[in-house]
């Protein structure tokens, strides 16, 4: 037996969605598509959404749409996973990288303001396990110093953070749906916003910086002919014709995008993963409930505070090891077949970022969470007495 930290959970209902998919006239771009973005979109309470081939690529689209660009600066927590920050080297910019709060584990709106310099562009708080970041303070230092904010809330679909669920507050919200995250299209991953113009962006980023709407085309023009540069001015002036009377084949690459595009069969699945996630959400809180009364009289472990007001998607179920040795216990563990794991190493310490001008960072209270964080299963699938097992073996390790 091996207990797996998570795992989709797909019914024959799904199953069927993606058949009907299978059999008709769209397997891309499609009606699925645009039924899956407004499912999410309402759900959430944001006007409008986009979805993209995975979380990674939300991020990525997400960071095009807000303008980063060589010499910008985004501030993010370095405990998440690595495409929180990558998306910002993506677009030739530079992550950096604010402490987090010993209590929650999420960024620390004071470890923001100490990092923020002239530089800086946008802010990425991450809902890291899915408990939501401390918003409030986060979007009034973003407006503060004129800054964008880009949810990553790969973890936090369905989270509530003061009675608004996470993909209403900030002005982007790129979420995940890997097998492992709330909920699962295969790979997947969408950007809410309510920013039209931002939208747009999205869109265009998505697929090539190709459009064939007309008023799209029209703005670039516009815009182009007042260009101080002539060559541009005089480039623009000859597409006119075009762009006033285009002939039905007509579209035109206004940006350097990609194909970041999802496939019906995807969203199908999504659509009908979407009814099934306020269940889904039940029964990890459920579970985290379980563990929080079963750990919280062990003094061994510690186990993961919750800010008042808020409901976490619990994506993950994070224990600290007070006492043991972290890597004894992880080691026992998973010898007994318990997938537990570590989330996450703190981005800057990978090669990748110390050969590229993080050598010297460091995160106190993200290393002191690191050396100690042990994550147990949760999932919707996961049944009670797999869970009681979890529970007496973890018990048993820490007790040592
Ligand atoms: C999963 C995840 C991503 C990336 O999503 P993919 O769909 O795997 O590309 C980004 N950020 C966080 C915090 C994640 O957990």
């Amino acid at each position: 037996m091996y207990i797996p930290y998570g795992r989709q959970s797909i019914d024959e209902e799904d199953i069927n969605a993606v058949v009907q998919v299978l059999r008709s006239d769209y397997l891309t771009t499609g009606p699925a598509v645009a039924a899956f973005e407004k499912k999410v979109a309402d759900y959430v309470g944001a006007k409008y959404a986009v979805a993209v081939s995975n979380g990674t690529a939300a991020l990525h689209v997400a960071c095009l749409a807000a303008g980063i660009g060589k010499g910008d600066e985004v501030i993010t927590t370095p405990i998440t996973f690595a495409a929180s920050a990558n998306c910002v080297l993506y677009c030739g910019g530079t992550p950096v990288f604010a402490d987090i709060d010993e209590q929650t584990y999420n960024i620390d709106p004071a470890e923001i303001k100490k990092k923020i310099t002239s530089r800086t562009k946008a802010l990425i708080p991450v809902h890291y396990t899915g408990q939501p970041c401390d918003m409030d303070e986060i979007m009034k230092i973003a407006r503060e110093h004129d800054l964008l904010v880009i949810e990553d809330g790969a973890h936090a679909l369905g989270a509530v953070y003061k009675g608004k669920r996470i993909g209403s507050i900030a002005d982007m919200t790129c979420f995940s749906f890997h097998p492992v995250k709330p909920i699962t299209t295969g790979e997947g991953g969408m950007i809410v916003t309510d920013n039209e113009e931002l939208y747009r962006r999205l869109v265009l980023y998505r697929s090539h910086g190709i459009t064939r709407d007309q008023g799209l085309m029209q703005e670039y023009q516009d815009r182009e002919q007042n260009s101080d540069v002539p060559e541009i001015a005089a480039a623009a002036e000859m597409l006119q014709g075009d762009v006033k009377d285009p002939g039905g084949w007509y579209y035109q690459q206004l940006e350097l995008g990609y194909n970041y595009r999802i496939t019906d069969i995807a969203c199908a699945l999504g659509a009908s993963q979407m009814n099934k996630l306020d269940g889904f959400l039940k029964r990890r809180r459920e579970i985290a409930a379980r563990y929080d009364e079963a750990f919280k009289n062990i003094q061994q472990i510690q186990i993961p505070r919750q800010q008042e007001g808020c409901e976490s998607g619990w994506h993950l179920y994070m224990i600290q090891s007070l006492k043991r040795d972290r890597r004894k216990v992880f080691d026992g563990l998973r010898k007994e077949g318990i997938g537990v794991n570590v989330h996450y190493i703190p981005v800057y310490r990978h090669p990748y970022y110390q050969r590229n001008g993080y050598a010297g960072v460091c995160c106190p209270k993200a290393e002191k969470y690191y050396e100690r964080a042990i994550s147990l299963p949760i999932h919707p699938q996961l049944t009670e007495k797999q869970q009681d097992y979890v529970i007496d073996q973890v018990i048993c390790e820490f007790t040592k």
